[in-house]
């Protein structure tokens, strides 16, 4: 078997691992070629490059973006290849972060107001790098609030939830020229997540987004079906789109997703070495 690992989050955002170990882990499975993308940061990008190259696995720097979609749908641009280095990325990145932080405040606010002992001390406190929702769940688990992270996010921090609070995204057009601007390729993560009401709109949201400058989708993950797999495959090579692929690795923050597989799907190699043979056109 000859798989790869293109979809992963470490301690730089809101992962368990240090980007190291996640390296280090995809190692030990056998993986041949990954991928640390880590939510509106590169912070992660040289100790896992540093270990890739230790471990002797190939690596591709990534990111991954969240963009402006409408509710009840999410929107993650990923982006390859770029260049950790590259200034208009930093100051983009260090812009999403201040997006994050007024917004984590707002949270923390809304979960007091709710009657909640919970300071912002105290998820900042779980954080190495990106702050995110899923540190304030995993507060409110330690605090015996709710029972589990999953449960964090339905009462109180998803969608519709009590302490629901957005935050400033980047739009789509954004999120890919700023990739493209790194030197990357920019692909749509986990289309299942847009939650369209069929293929048929999927196909057109995905289409939008190519006009966009969209090289590619990620077509198996680890949300999606074997229908999802099916058709985001099909309309990939009928767009001439590069396909990746990757598990969505969270560690123990997303303790049913195993680093290397999507639903016991592995990943193939040859999505690495496309987009390889792409970002060197
Ligand atoms: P944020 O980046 O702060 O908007 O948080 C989004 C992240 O929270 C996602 O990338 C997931 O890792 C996690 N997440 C989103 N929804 C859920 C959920 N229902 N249960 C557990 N984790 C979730
Ligand atoms: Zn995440
Ligand atoms: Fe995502
Ligand atoms: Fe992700």
């Amino acid at each position: 078997m000859n798989s790869i690992d293109l979809h992963c989050h470490s301690t730089a955002s809101d992962g368990t691992m240090s980007p190291r170990d996640v390296i280090a882990l995809g190692k030990e499975i056998g993986l041949s070629a990954m991928s640390l993308t880590d939510h509106d940061t590169i912070g992660g990008i040289a100790d896992a490059a540093a270990q890739a190259a230790e471990s002797g696995i190939d690596f591709l720097p990534g990111i991954e973006i969240s963009a402006k979609f409408p509710e009840p749908g999410t929107l993650h641009i990923l982006g390859y290849g770029i260049d950790p280095s590259n200034d208009e990325l930093t100051k983009l990145t260090k812009e999403l972060r201040g997006g994050r932080d007024d917004r984590n405040e707002r949270i923390v606010k809304k979960l007091q107001s709710l009657g909640i002992d919970i300071q912002l001390q105290e998820v900042l406190a779980l954080a190495q790098g990106t702050v995110g929702r899923p540190h304030i769940a995993q507060v409110l688990v330690n605090k015996h609030v709710v029972s589990h992270v999953q449960e964090a996010f339905k009462k109180y921090l998803g969608q519709g939830g009590l302490a629901y609070e957005d935050k400033e995204r980047f739009t789509a057009r954004e999120a890919i020229a700023m990739i493209h601007a790194a030197g990357g390729v920019a692909i749509c993560a986990h289309p299942v997540q847009l939650r369209l009401q069929n293929f048929a709109r999927m196909r057109q949201v995905l289409k939008d987004l190519v006009d966009l400058g969209l090289d590619g989708v990620e077509v198996i993950h680890s949300d999606h079906r074997p229908l999802d797999v099916k058709f985001l495959d099909s309309f990939a090579t009928q767009y001439k789109l590069l396909k990746t692929g990757g598990s969505d690795f969270h560690g123990s923050m997303k303790s049913k997703v195993r680093l290397g597989m999507a639903r016991q799907r592995p990943i193939p190699r040859a999505y690495f070495d496309a987009i390889l043979a792409r970002l060197r056109k």
